[in-house]
């Protein structure tokens, strides 16, 4: 069955929480101490299957368990294949760990020259702020660091990685992620973007946060004026599904883009969740009227105990096929898989090039219809009607 959704509605409400006033619910530290963070809580709500059951025990082992009443009314909870649900909620997947699967399966630490300080390309660096994020992904690329489950002891040292940013003015980027950088205080948000604007060097600043997806009472004026203070800064959101995108979460957006933060979202391709080109669609289609602009789709990264996540490349591929040429070109995502062990992003393209030799192109568009772009020019007459120059003219470009 295609994926279908009313275009109209957009999904808002406190659901389970009526009983809470508005205040509690808006605000953003009373979701935070009322998330669901063990199975007997959410069994309050909902039927766990025995996969999730399992999971849920295993939970603090690799990676807690814990979801914002906000997201937990968005799930569908008498389906269990919940396209959020599986986002959020544990499986026995989690404890099967499969061939090629790693605990930094981008080797991360390898490349980390202070922690929580991932420099991997020339111009730019990863700055892990935090090991805490509003609700856990189960499939997070940091399973091993984030909520600290796996006794990794995670430290991050800001005023370190600060002394190397400082230090170092080949680094133009700073990219800010975790954990979810939008978890700190105002306070040491407002430092962090302070110390790192009063470098000279730090050209482009970005967060990377899916608290406008599980959190968006988290985007208060306040953390607004913060972002117009310091801007441009821009932000890369996480949705995975249409669904996420209740009126929340456009809302959010909308308090973020009217304080001058450009959007982009990143997708993880899901198996079961998202890799379907009717989702994926539907989805990019939201983004952009939320003014958040497809930024990447990434094929999962070999995690432990990822491999339920796992879709195939080929429907990745698929997707981009059936989004480009058919809908609006800011539409569709750059499909990447970053290579493991650490190779960085690498873009995965549908092939559109036949075949090119030195006097041709041959391509196909969207539709499969084949065209020839000639390589080789063949003068044949002037503009003017006149003869052909003899020899070919020397154009001189002047800039
Ligand atoms: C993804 C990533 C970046 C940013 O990559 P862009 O392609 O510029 O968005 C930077 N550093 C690391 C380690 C990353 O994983």
């Amino acid at each position: 069955m295609p994926y279908t959704e009313d275009r109209t509605v957009w999904f808002e409400g406190q659901g389970l929480w009526q009983h809470v006033p508005e205040s509690d619910w808006q605000d953003w530290t009373w979701q935070l101490k009322n998330r669901l963070t063990t199975a007997e809580q959410l069994e309050r709500h909902m039927t766990l299957t025995a996969d999730e059951k399992a999971g849920c025990a295993f939970a603090s082992k690799r990676l807690a368990l814990a979801i914002t009443p906000y997201f937990f009314n968005l799930i569908d909870r008498n389906d269990p294949n919940c396209p959020l649900r599986k986002q959020v909620i544990p499986r026995a997947g989690e404890m099967v760990i499969s061939e090629g699967e790693q605990l930094d399966s981008l080797g991360e630490d390898a490349h980390s020259p202070v922690p929580g300080l991932v420099h991997r390309y020339p111009d730019r660096v990863l700055f892990l702020v935090t090991d805490r994020c509003a609700a856990y992904c189960r499939y997070c690329t940091r399973s091993r660091l984030v909520s600290n489950a796996q006794d990794y002891n995670f430290h991050p040292e800001h005023e370190q990685a600060l002394r190397y940013i400082e230090a170092h003015p080949e680094i133009r980027d700073v990219l800010l992620s975790g954990g979810d950088p939008l978890l700190l205080s105002d306070k040491k948000l407002e430092h962090l973007l302070a110390r790192l604007r009063a470098i000279k060097h730090v050209e482009f600043i970005r967060i990377g946060s899916r608290i406008p997806v599980f959190l968006p009472q988290r985007i208060t004026p306040a953390l607004c004026e913060i972002f117009k203070k310091y801007g441009p800064v821009w932000m890369s959101i996480h949705v995975n599904h249409p669904r996420e995108c209740a009126a929340e979460l456009r809302d959010a957006c909308e308090r973020l883009a009217f304080a001058g933060v450009p959007l982009g979202n990143q997708s993880v391709l899901l198996a079961g969740i998202n890799d379907d080109a009717d989702v994926m669609k539907a989805l990019v289609h939201r983004l952009l009227r939320m003014r958040v602009r497809p930024y990447y789709l990434y094929q999962m990264d070999l995690i432990t105990g990822g491999a339920h996540f796992k879709a195939d490349v080929r429907k990745g591929l698929a997707i981009i096929e059936a989004l480009r040429g058919h809908t609006t070109g800011y539409a569709v995502p750059q499909y990447v898989i970053d290579a493991p062990g650490g190779g960085g992003k690498v873009p995965i393209n549908p092939d559109y090039v036949e075949r090119i030799t030195d006097d041709e192109i041959i391509f196909r568009n969207y539709e499969g219809h084949r065209f020839a772009y000639p390589l080789k020019t063949h003068p044949l007459a002037t503009a003017e009607g006149g003869p052909l120059p003899a020899a070919p003219v020397e154009r001189v470009t002047v800039f």
